[in-house]
C-alpha cells in the first residue's frame, strides 16, 4: 500500500475520518483523529502532536513531535457509528521528534531496530500470539464486575451463552479487519477464552495484538460485557497469557529444524533458547509488566514459574510444539497479555540473537512437571525461577545490558522509572488479605 492506494480508497470508501495510533511505553493504545482533508499531509509525515502528555514521551520544552504513517497498516473500521455520513479508516505510526530522526522512546522503534539487527544476521522472526482474556458482566452502572454468566470450560460446547456469542462477533469482526483466525475456544477458567489468529512477521504481529485487544474490547462492550487482559482477576482460577509462538527463517527457510538432529531442532534454535533462558529474569519485566502479572506466574495453573524448556511438558517456560518442517517454532509461555508487544517482541529477539552470537548452550530439557519437583531436585536440575514480582524483576532488568539495549537508554529509564511508582504505590497500601490474617491474631 502507497500513498496514491490510500488516496484513492479514501475517496471510493467515503471514509471521513482517520486515526493515526502509536502506543506509549507501556503499550496503551493512543490515537489522533484527523479528518479526510488532512490525509495527505498526514502521509507525508507532516503533522505534528505535542508528546509531552503521554507515558514515557518527552518533557514540554521537547514536545514537538512528528508522525509517520506506515502506509502498509491503513484498514478500514468496521465498527464505525452508523450515524455518521462516513467510514472511519486507521493507519499506525512511527514517530520523529522534532529534527525529524526516529524517536527513541517509540516501542514500535525499539522493536525495528532489533528487529534490523535480526536482518543484518540474515534473519526474520515469524511470531504467533495466543491471548487469552475474561468476559465480565457489566453492573447496572455499565461498570465492569467479576461475575461471568457461564460454567463452560476448556473446549466445552456451548449451551450458548453471551459469552460464546461475543467471542463469535469477534471472531467475525477480527476477520473483516483481515485477521486470519485459528481458532476461538472457551479457556479453562470460567469466562475465560482464547483466540489465535495466524503467525506473522514480528512487527506485524506486534501491530495485530494491539488491533486485537481493543477489537476484543469493542465488541465485548457490545454485548453488554467486559473484556479484561488483566493476567489474574480471580484468585484460585487460571490466568490469562500470551504465549508466542517464535522462529527464525532465512531465505524463506526455518531454520529452527534441522531433520538430521534427533529432536528436529538446529543448533540455531537451542542457541536462541540459550539466550532466553538466560535473560529471562530481565525480560519477565517487560513480559509480566504489571504488580498483578506475577500474581499468575504461580504453579498449578499451568503458567510458567521455572526457567526451563520442555519438548512436552507445559509446565516451563519454553515448550516445543510436535511441529517440524517449516512450523518448526518454539513457545515462549511467560508473556501475559499486559505486555507491551513490542517491547516483549524486542526483548525476547534480542536475547535469541544475543544466544545465537555467543552459542550459548541451554541447560538439559525438562520433560518431568517441575511443579512436582521439590527445591532439591530443581537444585539439582539447575532450574531457576522467575522473578517472584515486579519489584524483583525490575531489579533483574537493571542488572542486564542485553535487555535494555533492545530497549533503548530512553525507554529503558522511563519504563523502569514508571513501575517502581507503580510497585511504591502497591506494596505501601493495607490489602483485605493482612487484615483477615493479622487484625485478630496480633
Ligand atoms: N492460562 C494459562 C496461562 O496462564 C495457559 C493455558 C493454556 O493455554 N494451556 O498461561
Ligand atoms: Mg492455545
Ligand atoms: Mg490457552
Ligand atoms: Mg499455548
Amino acid at each position: 500500500m502507497d500513498k496514491a492506494y490510500i488516496m484513492q480508497k479514501a475517496r471510493e470508501e467515503n471514509i471521513q475520518f482517520i486515526r493515526l495510533q502509536f502506543t506509549d511505553i507501556m503499550g496503551v493504545l493512543k490515537a489522533i483523529s484527523i479528518t479526510v482533508d488532512q490525509l495527505e499531509k498526514a502521509l507525508d509525515g507532516e503533522l505534528m502532536f505535542d508528546g509531552s502528555s503521554i507515558e514515557g514521551f518527552v518533557r514540554i520544552e521537547e514536545s514537538d513531535m512528528y508522525l509517520k504513517p506506515d502506509p502498509d497498516t491503513f484498514l478500514i473500521l468496521p465498527w464505525t457509528s452508523p450515524t455518521s455520513s462516513g467510514k472511519t479508516a486507521r493507519i499506525i505510526c512511527d514517530i520523529s521528534d522534532a529534527n525529524d530522526q526516529p524517536f527513541e522512546g517509540s516501542p514500535r522503534y525499539a522493536l525495528s531496530k532489533v528487529l534490523k539487527e535480526a536482518l543484518a544476521m540474515g534473519y526474520t522472526m515469524q511470531v504467533g500470539p495466543e491471548p487469552e482474556f475474561f468476559l465480565f458482566n457489566l453492573d447496572h452502572n455499565g461498570l465492569p464486575t467479576l461475575e461471568t454468566n457461564d460454567k463452560a470450560g476448556y473446549f466445552d460446547l456451548p449451551p450458548v451463552d453471551k459469552g460464546e456469542e461475543a467471542r463469535r462477533d469477534m471472531v467475525e469482526t477480527l476477520q473483516t479487519l483481515g485477521f486470519e483466525i485459528e481458532a476461538a475456544h472457551h479457556e479453562v477458567a470460567p469466562g475465560q477464552h482464547e483466540i489465535d489468529f495466524k503467525y506473522a512477521e514480528a512487527l506485524k504481529t506486534a501491530d495485530n495484538i494491539v488491533t486485537f485487544r481493543i477489537a476484543v474490547r469493542t465488541v465485548a462492550q457490545r454485548h453488554g460485557l467486559h473484556a479484561t487482559f488483566m493476567p489474574k482477576p480471580v484468585y484460585g482460577i487460571s490466568g490469562s497469557g500470551m504465549h508466542m509462538h517464535c522462529s527464525l527463517f532465512k531465505d524463506g527457510v526455518n531454520i529452527f529444524y534441522d531433520p538430521d538432529k534427533e529432536d528436529g531442532l538446529s543448533d540455531t534454535c537451542r542457541y536462541f533458547i540459550g539466550g532466553v533462558i538466560k535473560h529471562a529474569r530481565a525480560i519477565c519485566a517487560i513480559t509480566n509488566p504489571t504488580v498483578n502479572s506475577y500474581k499468575r506466574l504461580v504453579p498449578g495453573y499451568e503458567a510458567p514459574v521455572y526457567i526451563a524448556w520442555s519438548h512436552q511438558n507445559r509446565s516451563p517456560l519454553i515448550r516445543i510444539p510436535a511441529r517440524r518442517g517449516i512450523g518448526t517454532r518454539i513457545e515462549v509461555r511467560h508473556p501475559d497479555p499486559t505486555c507491551n508487544p513490542y517491547l516483549g517482541l524486542a526483548v525476547i529477539l534480542k536475547a535469541g540473537l544475543e544466544g545465537i552470537k555467543k552459542q550459548i548452550d541451554p541447560p538439559a530439557s525438562v520433560e518431568q512437571n517441575i511443579y512436582e519437583m521439590d527445591l532439591a531436585s530443581r537444585k539439582e536440575h539447575g532450574i531457576l525461577s522467575l522473578p517472584e514480582n515486579l519489584y524483583e524483576a525490575l531489579h533483574e532488568l537493571s542488572e542486564d545490558e542485553v535487555v535494555q539495549e533492545a530497549l533503548g537508554k530512553h525507554i529503558f529509564s522511563r519504563f523502569v522509572a514508571a513501575k517502581m511508582k507503580e510497585w511504591e504505590n502497591y506494596s505501601s497500601r493495607v490489602y483485605d488479605w493482612e487484615i483477615d490474617e493479622y487484625l485478630a491474631k496480633f
